[in-house]
């Protein structure tokens, strides 16, 4: 599903304020609005690639990248307990149509998530 300019896009192009938590030319991560957990940390690509059943063979070293900006802030916050998901699809749970990790931590996470 296409949905570009995201409200993801927009906080990257600073149309909308966003507490930004790390930044470097190919990745953006801000606190996510509606957290869930104590630490809930947002990690998208720049490039408005809409999920991860999008990515392509060129997107590889992307993912790769932005798996260790998910561990750059965790760890950077304090913690080496951790959760990253990745919503794929409306059915999935995902609401916005660009890739985000999400990085949680400081609570108990429990499995199978909802
Ligand atoms: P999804 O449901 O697509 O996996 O996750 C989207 C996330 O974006 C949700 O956790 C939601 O709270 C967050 N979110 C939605 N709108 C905004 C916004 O305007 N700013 C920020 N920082 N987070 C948002």
């Amino acid at each position: 599903m296409s949905q570009d300019p995201t409200i993801f896009s927009r906080i990257i192009a600073r149309e909308i304020p966003a507490t930004i938590v790390y930044e470097d030319d190919q990745a953006l991560a801000f606190n996510d609005m509606y957290a869930a957990a104590p630490f809930h940390v947002l990690v998208v690509p720049k490039r408005p690639i809409v999920n991860i059943d999008a990515m392509d063979d060129d997107d590889v070293a992307l993912f790769g990248h932005l798996v260790r900006v998910c561990k750059k802030v965790a760890n950077e916050a304090g913690y080496s307990d951790y959760r990253v998901v990745a919503n794929v699809g409306a059915g999935a749970g995902q609401t916005v149509f660009h890739h985000h990790f999400h990085v949680l931590a400081g609570r108990p996470l429990k499995w199978p998530p909802g």
